[in-house]
């Protein structure tokens, strides 16, 4: 993974605040204790670490980098890990809110986490960026762990990052432990199919969504913003099954073909850079033009905030399924309620991603590899769990998806606080 979200929009709101936002909201449909509640809106604990790091020219430069914890009532913390110029506190803490929602919607064992180290990778050597990785890894030792935390790739890392952490931390542990991170490269305990699942999960989803709309996917034309690792795979799904993918993008443009892509033609953005915006299409778009397209469904699955209070009026699509973290506003969020678009919200959409983060976690405590078939069959059955609860609560209440989302999530949560109770 390795775009960003924006920030910088005037309109976009922190993650923190977005987090607890949701959680009101959430909260506002359910009986929960107000102690629980409160308790949500915090933290656990944020630890934040200087990294010494040896350049490549021998002088030594300090790196400040940060792991929040938010909650762990149902298991370990999971979430990744950026490099980014970007990352803050804040960010880590509104960003581990969004995993324990995440984890407690697929019904994981694990709570909510987030970290990084403020640094451009792009400015580290190779060398670099693993001298910073290890020892990094040194510093949240006596804070991470299969069974404390496991951190995942993000922004800016990769399964190699993954790599060098879980040898620095086996290193120190005098023992290999693989569960300790996820997303690593198969050859240490990785999991087949990692990298794709969360493409293939907003593939599932929007299946999903369009049978619950009673309409065919044969018949359904499909617009993606955005195709790397999440667009690509979920275009290809719904290709794969019949859909029509009439538009999709990377950075520089949008290319558009009211026939349909065949999505296996079209390379993706590590595949060959820049072929999107250069492929021999009908017409050639920019990515506002897009967003606007009169689709049955929209995947935003580039960056966060761009769907916002300015261009959601004109926004076509009937149903928009996020692939990206975050990418429609909170105003644009209301615009789509009130004209009555379905939005299917990322915590939900991209969750195969954490889900086969879990599965890899169990290959490596059990130390038994799963083949990819295995693992898509897995997902699939986790997807349509998720789905089926978050259905439930939609035909239950009059709430969006989203707030559908939330409530099975919090409900999972704050029944697991009460549970436990409050120690001491
Ligand atoms: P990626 O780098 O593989 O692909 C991103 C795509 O978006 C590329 O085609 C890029 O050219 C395009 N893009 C970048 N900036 C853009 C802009 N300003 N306007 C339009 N297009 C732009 O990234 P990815 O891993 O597919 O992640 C995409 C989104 O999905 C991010 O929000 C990420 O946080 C989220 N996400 C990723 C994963 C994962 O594991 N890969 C999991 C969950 C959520």
């Amino acid at each position: 993974m390795t775009t960003a979200e924006s920030t910088a929009e005037p309109e976009s709101e922190s993650a923190v605040e977005t987090a607890r936002r949701q959680l009101e909201r959430a909260a506002a449909h359910l009986e929960v204790d107000e102690g629980v509640v409160e308790r949500l809106r915090h933290p656990t604990s944020v630890y934040r670490v200087s990294i010494p790091l040896e350049r490549d020219d021998g002088t030594t430069e300090m790196f400040t980098g940060y792991r929040a914890h938010h909650d762990s009532v149902r298991g370990p913390y999971k979430g990744g890990l950026r490099y980014h110029p970007g990352v803050t506190e804040d960010e880590c803490i509104g960003l581990s809110m969004w995993m324990t929602w995440k984890c407690a919607v697929m019904d994981l064992p694990f709570g909510g986490a987030k970290g990084g180290v403020v640094v451009n990778p792009k400015e580290l050597s190779r060398g670099e960026k693993e001298r910073l990785t290890r020892r990094f890894a040194e510093e949240l030792r006596p804070v991470i762990g299969p069974m404390k935390d496991i951190p995942a790739p993000d922004m800016g890392t990769d399964p190699q990052t993954m790599a060098w952490f879980m040898d620095a931390y086996s290193m120190q542990a005098g023992e290999t432990t693989p569960g300790v991170v996820t997303g690593k490269p198969p050859v240490i305990g990785g999991s087949e199919g990692r990298e794709k699942a969360p493409g293939r999960s907003v593939g599932i989803v929007t299946r999903e969504a369009i049978e619950y709309y009673d309409r065919e996917l044969e018949e359904t034309t499909v617009a993606v913003q955005g195709f790397g690792s999440v667009g690509a795979n979920a275009a290809r799904y719904l290709d794969e099954r019949g859909a029509t993918i009439v538009a999709v993008s990377d950075v520089d443009g949008a290319i558009y073909d009211p026939d349909g892509f065949d999505t296996n033609d079209v390379e993706d953005h590590d595949e060959t850079p820049g072929m999107v915006s250069t492929y021999d299409a009908p017409e050639k778009l920019s990515n506002p033009e897009l967003l606007e397209l009169d689709v049955d469904v929209l995947i935003p699955a580039a960056i966060g905030n761009v769907l916002t209070v300015e261009n959601a009026r004109n926004v076509q699509a009937d149903m928009i399924v996020e692939g990206a973290n975050g990418p429609t506003t909170s105003a644009a969020d209301q615009v789509f309620e009130d004209q009555g678009v379905a939005v299917i919200p990322d915590i939900l959409a991209n969750a195969g991603g954490v889900t086969v983060s879990y599965f890899e976690w169990l290959q490596d405590i059990n130390r038994r590899a799963w083949s990819l078939e295995r693992v898509h069959k897995e997902l699939e059955s986790e997807m349509l769990q998720a789905w089926n609860a978050v259905r439930e609560e939609y035909d239950a209440r009059d709430v969006t998806w989203r707030d559908a989302t939330y409530l099975v999530a919090l409900s999972r949560i704050a029944e697991a606080h009460d549970a436990r109770g409050l120690w001491p």
